[in-house]
Protein backbone atom coordinates (compact mmCIF):
# COMPACT_ATOMS: atom_id res chain seq x y z
CA UNK A 1 0.00 0.00 0.00
CA UNK A 2 0.98 3.32 -0.66
CA UNK A 3 0.85 6.04 1.75
CA UNK A 4 0.47 9.87 1.13
CA UNK A 5 0.10 13.01 3.07
CA UNK A 6 -2.98 14.43 3.19
CA UNK A 7 -2.41 18.04 3.01
CA UNK A 8 -0.44 19.78 5.80
CA UNK A 9 -2.46 17.97 8.73
CA UNK A 10 0.60 15.45 8.91
CA UNK A 11 -2.03 12.56 8.53
CA UNK A 12 -0.49 9.83 6.24
CA UNK A 13 -3.56 7.94 4.48
CA UNK A 14 -3.79 4.80 2.34
CA UNK A 15 -3.90 5.42 -1.47
CA UNK A 16 -7.03 3.19 -1.40
CA UNK A 17 -9.78 4.55 0.94
CA UNK A 18 -12.79 2.80 1.75
CA UNK A 19 -16.17 4.60 0.89
CA UNK A 20 -19.45 3.51 2.80
CA UNK A 21 -21.87 4.03 -0.21
CA UNK A 22 -21.34 0.89 -1.36
CA UNK A 23 -22.05 -2.11 1.40
CA UNK A 24 -25.01 -5.12 0.77
CA UNK A 25 -27.30 -4.03 2.73
CA UNK A 26 -29.33 -6.98 2.33
CA UNK A 27 -26.74 -8.79 4.15
CA UNK A 28 -26.36 -9.20 7.72
CA UNK A 29 -24.82 -5.88 9.17
CA UNK A 30 -21.57 -7.40 10.90
CA UNK A 31 -20.17 -9.02 7.46
CA UNK A 32 -20.38 -5.27 5.95
CA UNK A 33 -18.11 -4.60 9.70
CA UNK A 34 -16.48 -7.45 8.79
CA UNK A 35 -15.16 -6.46 5.22
CA UNK A 36 -14.21 -2.61 6.32
CA UNK A 37 -12.28 -5.06 9.18
CA UNK A 38 -10.68 -7.04 6.25
CA UNK A 39 -9.55 -3.49 4.51
CA UNK A 40 -8.02 -2.46 7.44
CA UNK A 41 -5.53 -5.70 7.51
CA UNK A 42 -4.76 -4.59 4.37
CA UNK A 43 -3.10 -1.50 4.90
CA UNK A 44 -6.43 0.68 4.21
CA UNK A 45 -6.31 3.34 6.39
CA UNK A 46 -9.27 6.04 5.51
CA UNK A 47 -12.60 5.06 6.26
CA UNK A 48 -15.19 7.83 4.40
CA UNK A 49 -19.06 7.54 5.18
CA UNK A 50 -22.13 10.12 5.45
CA UNK A 51 -24.96 10.18 7.50
CA UNK A 52 -27.50 9.87 4.35
CA UNK A 53 -25.81 6.39 2.85
CA UNK A 54 -28.05 4.03 3.51
CA UNK A 55 -30.02 6.15 6.52
CA UNK A 56 -27.56 6.56 8.92
CA UNK A 57 -26.25 2.62 8.83
CA UNK A 58 -23.16 2.92 6.65
CA UNK A 59 -22.06 5.33 9.56
CA UNK A 60 -23.24 2.20 12.01
CA UNK A 61 -21.68 -0.67 10.19
CA UNK A 62 -18.26 1.82 9.75
CA UNK A 63 -19.22 1.81 14.48
CA UNK A 64 -19.71 -1.95 14.39
CA UNK A 65 -16.46 -2.50 12.81
CA UNK A 66 -14.43 -0.37 14.36
CA UNK A 67 -15.48 -1.82 18.15
CA UNK A 68 -12.78 -4.22 17.24
CA UNK A 69 -10.38 -2.77 14.88
CA UNK A 70 -6.53 -2.33 16.12
CA UNK A 71 -4.32 -0.24 14.48
CA UNK A 72 -4.49 3.70 13.18
CA UNK A 73 -7.30 4.62 11.03
CA UNK A 74 -8.78 7.72 10.00
CA UNK A 75 -12.74 8.41 9.78
CA UNK A 76 -14.22 10.59 7.46
CA UNK A 77 -17.82 11.46 7.43
CA UNK A 78 -20.34 14.48 6.62
CA UNK A 79 -22.86 17.18 7.15
CA UNK A 80 -24.76 19.60 3.93
CA UNK A 81 -25.24 23.38 4.85
CA UNK A 82 -28.57 22.94 3.33
CA UNK A 83 -29.82 20.79 5.67
CA UNK A 84 -27.56 21.80 8.92
CA UNK A 85 -27.54 25.72 8.59
CA UNK A 86 -26.08 27.40 11.72
CA UNK A 87 -23.83 26.24 13.96
CA UNK A 88 -26.11 24.81 16.62
CA UNK A 89 -27.47 22.67 13.65
CA UNK A 90 -23.96 21.80 12.71
CA UNK A 91 -22.84 20.47 16.28
CA UNK A 92 -25.89 18.52 16.70
CA UNK A 93 -25.38 16.67 13.62
CA UNK A 94 -21.59 15.83 14.28
CA UNK A 95 -22.84 14.78 17.73
CA UNK A 96 -25.30 12.16 15.85
CA UNK A 97 -22.80 10.98 13.90
CA UNK A 98 -20.34 10.43 16.77
CA UNK A 99 -22.93 8.06 18.53
CA UNK A 100 -23.57 6.05 14.96
CA UNK A 101 -19.85 5.88 14.38
CA UNK A 102 -19.08 4.88 18.12
CA UNK A 103 -16.24 7.17 18.28
CA UNK A 104 -14.97 10.06 20.26
CA UNK A 105 -13.77 12.32 17.57
CA UNK A 106 -14.09 12.59 13.48
CA UNK A 107 -10.81 12.97 11.84
CA UNK A 108 -12.27 14.96 8.79
CA UNK A 109 -15.94 16.31 8.82
CA UNK A 110 -17.04 17.27 5.36
CA UNK A 111 -19.05 20.10 4.31
CA UNK A 112 -20.96 17.78 2.22
CA UNK A 113 -22.34 18.24 -1.58
CA UNK A 114 -21.26 21.79 -2.59
CA UNK A 115 -22.58 22.42 -6.10
CA UNK A 116 -22.34 26.26 -6.34
CA UNK A 117 -20.91 29.02 -4.68
CA UNK A 118 -24.05 29.58 -2.43
CA UNK A 119 -24.07 26.78 -0.91
CA UNK A 120 -20.24 27.38 0.30
CA UNK A 121 -21.40 30.66 1.05
CA UNK A 122 -24.18 29.31 3.20
CA UNK A 123 -21.51 27.30 4.94
CA UNK A 124 -19.55 29.96 5.94
CA UNK A 125 -21.60 33.00 7.05
CA UNK A 126 -22.02 34.14 10.38
CA UNK A 127 -23.37 31.73 12.65
CA UNK A 128 -23.11 28.40 10.13
CA UNK A 129 -22.04 25.28 9.81
CA UNK A 130 -18.46 26.39 9.52
CA UNK A 131 -18.72 28.23 12.71
CA UNK A 132 -20.43 25.28 14.51
CA UNK A 133 -17.75 22.95 12.95
CA UNK A 134 -14.93 25.51 14.66
CA UNK A 135 -16.27 25.10 18.02
CA UNK A 136 -16.43 20.65 17.71
CA UNK A 137 -12.55 21.46 16.31
CA UNK A 138 -11.89 23.72 19.53
CA UNK A 139 -13.76 20.72 21.65
CA UNK A 140 -11.09 17.63 19.69
CA UNK A 141 -14.90 16.78 18.33
CA UNK A 142 -13.41 16.75 15.19
CA UNK A 143 -10.04 17.18 13.91
CA UNK A 144 -9.91 18.61 10.38
CA UNK A 145 -12.84 20.30 8.13
CA UNK A 146 -12.93 19.78 4.70
CA UNK A 147 -15.22 20.43 1.81
CA UNK A 148 -17.11 17.93 -0.61
CA UNK A 149 -17.90 19.45 -4.15
CA UNK A 150 -18.72 18.59 -7.28
CA UNK A 151 -18.16 22.38 -8.67
CA UNK A 152 -16.38 23.42 -11.89
CA UNK A 153 -12.11 24.29 -11.12
CA UNK A 154 -12.83 28.14 -10.89
CA UNK A 155 -14.63 27.72 -8.04
CA UNK A 156 -12.96 24.90 -6.53
CA UNK A 157 -9.97 27.28 -6.91
CA UNK A 158 -11.97 30.26 -5.08
CA UNK A 159 -12.85 28.18 -1.76
CA UNK A 160 -9.45 26.24 -1.45
CA UNK A 161 -7.75 29.56 -1.69
CA UNK A 162 -10.17 31.08 1.29
CA UNK A 163 -8.06 28.50 2.86
CA UNK A 164 -10.48 27.75 5.84
CA UNK A 165 -10.44 23.87 4.75
CA UNK A 166 -7.98 21.14 5.02
CA UNK A 167 -8.81 18.97 2.54
CA UNK A 168 -11.53 18.60 -0.68
CA UNK A 169 -13.65 15.76 -1.91
CA UNK A 170 -13.74 15.77 -5.61
CA UNK A 171 -15.32 13.48 -8.10
CA UNK A 172 -11.89 12.98 -10.49
CA UNK A 173 -11.60 9.69 -13.07
CA UNK A 174 -9.89 8.69 -16.22
CA UNK A 175 -13.00 9.54 -18.16
CA UNK A 176 -13.63 12.73 -16.79
CA UNK A 177 -9.65 14.39 -15.78
CA UNK A 178 -9.61 17.09 -18.73
CA UNK A 179 -12.66 18.12 -16.75
CA UNK A 180 -11.82 17.94 -13.35
CA UNK A 181 -8.03 18.53 -13.47
CA UNK A 182 -8.19 22.68 -12.54
CA UNK A 183 -9.94 21.78 -9.24
CA UNK A 184 -7.82 19.10 -8.66
CA UNK A 185 -4.51 20.89 -8.96
CA UNK A 186 -5.56 23.95 -7.62
CA UNK A 187 -6.31 22.23 -3.99
CA UNK A 188 -2.68 20.44 -3.97
CA UNK A 189 -1.02 24.12 -5.18
CA UNK A 190 -2.84 25.14 -2.29
CA UNK A 191 -1.66 22.95 0.12
CA UNK A 192 -4.70 21.32 0.57
CA UNK A 193 -5.42 17.39 0.84
CA UNK A 194 -7.35 15.96 -2.12
CA UNK A 195 -9.33 12.73 -2.17
CA UNK A 196 -10.94 11.31 -5.30
CA UNK A 197 -14.43 9.89 -5.08
CA UNK A 198 -15.88 8.29 -8.40
CA UNK A 199 -12.78 6.28 -9.23
CA UNK A 200 -14.33 4.03 -11.54
CA UNK A 201 -16.91 7.01 -12.40
CA UNK A 202 -19.59 5.75 -10.65
CA UNK A 203 -19.46 2.41 -11.83
CA UNK A 204 -19.67 3.05 -15.84
CA UNK A 205 -16.01 2.17 -16.22
CA UNK A 206 -16.30 -1.59 -14.81
CA UNK A 207 -19.59 -2.26 -16.59
CA UNK A 208 -18.09 -0.92 -20.47
CA UNK A 209 -14.98 -2.55 -20.06
CA UNK A 210 -15.06 -3.80 -23.56
CA UNK A 211 -15.77 -0.45 -24.99
CA UNK A 212 -13.20 0.96 -23.16
CA UNK A 213 -10.50 -1.38 -23.41
CA UNK A 214 -8.10 1.44 -24.80
CA UNK A 215 -7.88 2.61 -21.35
CA UNK A 216 -5.81 0.11 -20.00
CA UNK A 217 -2.01 -0.24 -20.40
CA UNK A 218 -0.26 -3.83 -20.70
CA UNK A 219 -1.87 -6.97 -18.73
CA UNK A 220 -4.42 -4.45 -16.97
CA UNK A 221 -8.02 -3.90 -16.85
CA UNK A 222 -9.72 -0.70 -18.04
CA UNK A 223 -11.15 -0.86 -14.57
CA UNK A 224 -7.06 -1.46 -12.86
CA UNK A 225 -6.13 1.21 -15.35
CA UNK A 226 -8.56 3.45 -13.72
CA UNK A 227 -7.84 2.92 -10.44
CA UNK A 228 -3.82 3.11 -11.27
CA UNK A 229 -4.88 6.79 -12.71
CA UNK A 230 -5.96 7.91 -9.32
CA UNK A 231 -4.22 6.31 -6.57
CA UNK A 232 -0.59 6.84 -8.66
CA UNK A 233 -1.67 10.71 -9.09
CA UNK A 234 0.63 12.62 -6.97
CA UNK A 235 -1.80 15.30 -6.50
CA UNK A 236 -4.54 13.16 -5.13
CA UNK A 237 -4.07 11.88 -1.52
CA UNK A 238 -7.19 8.97 -1.84
CA UNK A 239 -9.01 6.85 -4.26
CA UNK A 240 -12.11 6.09 -2.37
CA UNK A 241 -13.72 3.13 -3.48
CA UNK A 242 -17.07 2.00 -2.76
CA UNK A 243 -15.99 -1.47 -1.43
CA UNK A 244 -19.03 -4.39 -1.48
CA UNK A 245 -16.77 -7.23 -2.00
CA UNK A 246 -13.24 -9.05 -0.11
CA UNK A 247 -11.90 -9.49 -3.94
CA UNK A 248 -12.74 -5.58 -4.55
CA UNK A 249 -10.56 -4.55 -2.00
CA UNK A 250 -7.87 -7.25 -2.84
CA UNK A 251 -8.12 -5.60 -6.44
CA UNK A 252 -7.73 -1.87 -5.20
CA UNK A 253 -4.59 -3.06 -2.77
CA UNK A 254 -2.99 -5.00 -5.78
CA UNK A 255 -3.44 -2.13 -7.88
CA UNK A 256 -1.83 0.53 -5.17
CA UNK A 257 0.96 -2.06 -4.33
CA UNK A 258 1.96 -2.33 -7.79
CA UNK A 259 1.08 1.33 -9.20
CA UNK A 260 2.99 2.73 -12.02
CA UNK A 261 2.46 6.07 -12.37
CA UNK A 262 0.40 7.03 -15.71
CA UNK A 263 3.48 8.61 -17.96
CA UNK A 264 2.85 11.95 -20.17
CA UNK A 265 2.19 9.04 -23.06
CA UNK A 266 -0.42 7.41 -21.09
CA UNK A 267 -2.46 10.66 -20.59
CA UNK A 268 -1.83 11.29 -24.10
CA UNK A 269 -3.13 7.55 -25.18
CA UNK A 270 -6.51 8.29 -22.99
CA UNK A 271 -7.21 11.88 -24.50
CA UNK A 272 -6.42 10.53 -27.81
CA UNK A 273 -9.13 8.17 -27.06
CA UNK A 274 -11.42 10.19 -25.98
CA UNK A 275 -11.14 12.76 -28.94
CA UNK A 276 -10.02 10.73 -31.77
CA UNK A 277 -11.67 6.79 -31.41
CA UNK A 278 -15.04 8.09 -29.85
CA UNK A 279 -15.41 10.24 -32.40
CA UNK A 280 -16.34 13.27 -32.18
CA UNK A 281 -16.39 13.10 -28.47
CA UNK A 282 -15.90 16.96 -26.25
CA UNK A 283 -12.83 16.76 -24.61
CA UNK A 284 -13.81 19.11 -21.83
CA UNK A 285 -10.81 21.63 -22.97
CA UNK A 286 -13.51 24.58 -22.57
CA UNK A 287 -12.68 26.70 -25.20
CA UNK A 288 -16.31 27.23 -26.50
CA UNK A 289 -17.20 28.26 -22.57
CA UNK A 290 -18.15 31.62 -23.39
CA UNK A 291 -21.91 31.28 -24.39
CA UNK A 292 -23.79 34.41 -24.23
CA UNK A 293 -26.95 32.98 -23.32
CA UNK A 294 -25.15 31.40 -19.98
CA UNK A 295 -25.24 27.22 -21.47
CA UNK A 296 -23.08 25.93 -20.10
CA UNK A 297 -21.72 24.29 -23.22
CA UNK A 298 -18.29 21.98 -21.31
CA UNK A 299 -21.17 20.53 -19.23
CA UNK A 300 -23.52 19.58 -21.74
CA UNK A 301 -21.65 17.98 -24.12
CA UNK A 302 -19.35 16.08 -21.09
CA UNK A 303 -22.86 14.77 -20.45
CA UNK A 304 -23.75 14.07 -24.29
CA UNK A 305 -20.45 12.04 -24.18
CA UNK A 306 -22.48 9.66 -22.42
CA UNK A 307 -24.21 8.62 -25.59
CA UNK A 308 -21.34 9.15 -27.61
CA UNK A 309 -18.74 7.29 -25.50
CA UNK A 310 -21.10 4.54 -24.06
CA UNK A 311 -24.04 4.71 -26.17
CA UNK A 312 -26.24 5.19 -23.56
CA UNK A 313 -29.78 5.09 -25.33
CA UNK A 314 -32.24 8.16 -25.13
CA UNK A 315 -34.05 7.03 -22.30
CA UNK A 316 -31.21 6.22 -20.02
CA UNK A 317 -30.37 9.88 -21.30
CA UNK A 318 -33.58 11.05 -19.94
CA UNK A 319 -33.43 8.94 -16.50
CA UNK A 320 -29.93 10.38 -15.67
CA UNK A 321 -31.21 13.90 -16.30
CA UNK A 322 -32.39 14.47 -12.80
CA UNK A 323 -29.33 13.17 -11.21
CA UNK A 324 -27.74 15.44 -13.58
CA UNK A 325 -29.61 18.54 -12.94
CA UNK A 326 -29.27 18.27 -9.23
CA UNK A 327 -26.19 17.06 -8.91
CA UNK A 328 -24.17 16.41 -11.47
CA UNK A 329 -22.29 18.64 -14.31
CA UNK A 330 -25.57 20.58 -14.99
CA UNK A 331 -26.14 21.62 -11.27
CA UNK A 332 -24.60 24.96 -11.65
CA UNK A 333 -26.33 25.96 -14.92
CA UNK A 334 -28.11 29.23 -15.68
CA UNK A 335 -29.68 28.18 -18.57
CA UNK A 336 -31.49 24.90 -19.89
CA UNK A 337 -30.52 23.79 -23.61
CA UNK A 338 -33.30 25.23 -24.96
CA UNK A 339 -31.86 28.66 -24.71
CA UNK A 340 -29.90 28.39 -27.41
CA UNK A 341 -30.28 30.98 -29.98
CA UNK A 342 -28.10 28.91 -32.52
CA UNK A 343 -25.37 32.01 -33.15
CA UNK A 344 -22.47 29.83 -33.71
CA UNK A 345 -19.96 31.52 -31.41
CA UNK A 346 -19.47 28.32 -29.99
CA UNK A 347 -18.94 25.89 -32.78
CA UNK A 348 -16.79 28.20 -34.23
CA UNK A 349 -14.23 27.99 -31.38
CA UNK A 350 -14.77 24.46 -30.60
CA UNK A 351 -11.56 22.68 -30.85
CA UNK A 352 -13.27 18.97 -31.92
CA UNK A 353 -15.82 20.75 -34.66
CA UNK A 354 -18.29 19.38 -32.68
CA UNK A 355 -22.17 20.07 -33.85
CA UNK A 356 -22.96 21.95 -30.22
CA UNK A 357 -25.97 22.92 -31.51
CA UNK A 358 -27.13 19.72 -32.93
CA UNK A 359 -26.82 18.43 -29.92
CA UNK A 360 -28.10 20.70 -27.42
CA UNK A 361 -31.46 20.58 -29.38
CA UNK A 362 -31.59 17.09 -28.22
CA UNK A 363 -30.46 17.33 -25.10
CA UNK A 364 -33.73 19.82 -25.40
CA UNK A 365 -35.62 17.26 -26.32
CA UNK A 366 -34.76 14.78 -23.48
CA UNK A 367 -34.79 17.77 -20.94
CA UNK A 368 -38.34 18.55 -22.15
CA UNK A 369 -39.67 14.76 -22.01
CA UNK A 370 -38.08 14.72 -18.32
CA UNK A 371 -40.50 17.19 -17.49
S1 LIG B 1 -24.80 28.65 -30.60
FE1 LIG B 1 -26.12 28.48 -28.82
S2 LIG B 1 -24.88 27.43 -27.30
FE2 LIG B 1 -23.48 28.17 -28.88
S3 LIG B 1 -22.77 30.15 -28.09
FE3 LIG B 1 -24.54 30.55 -29.42
S4 LIG B 1 -26.31 30.56 -28.04
FE4 LIG B 1 -24.60 29.60 -26.93
S1 LIG C 1 -14.66 23.40 -27.36
FE1 LIG C 1 -15.63 21.50 -28.06
S2 LIG C 1 -14.38 19.86 -27.20
FE2 LIG C 1 -13.86 21.74 -26.09
S3 LIG C 1 -15.28 21.76 -24.33
FE3 LIG C 1 -16.29 22.88 -25.94
S4 LIG C 1 -17.58 21.32 -26.95
FE4 LIG C 1 -16.04 20.23 -25.76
Amino acid sequence: MIYKQYGKTGMRLSAVGFGGMRFDISRPREENAELVRYACSKGINYFDTAPGYFDGQSEEIFGMAFKEMPGEYYVSTKGMPVFYDTADKARKAVEESLTRLGTDHIDVYHIWCLRKMEHYELAMRKGGQYEGLLKCQEEGLISHIALSSHQPGADIKCMVDDAKVAGILLGVNLLNFPYRWDGVQAAFDAGVGVVAMNPLSGGLIPQHEEQLAWMAGPGETPTQAALRFVISCPQITVALNGFTTREQVDMACAVADAAQPFTDADLARVRGHISTNLDAACTACGYCDDCPQGIPIPSYMQYYNNQQIFGSSDEEMINSLGFQHDWGLLATRKADADACVQCGQCEEACTQHLPIIQRLEKIAGWEKAKV
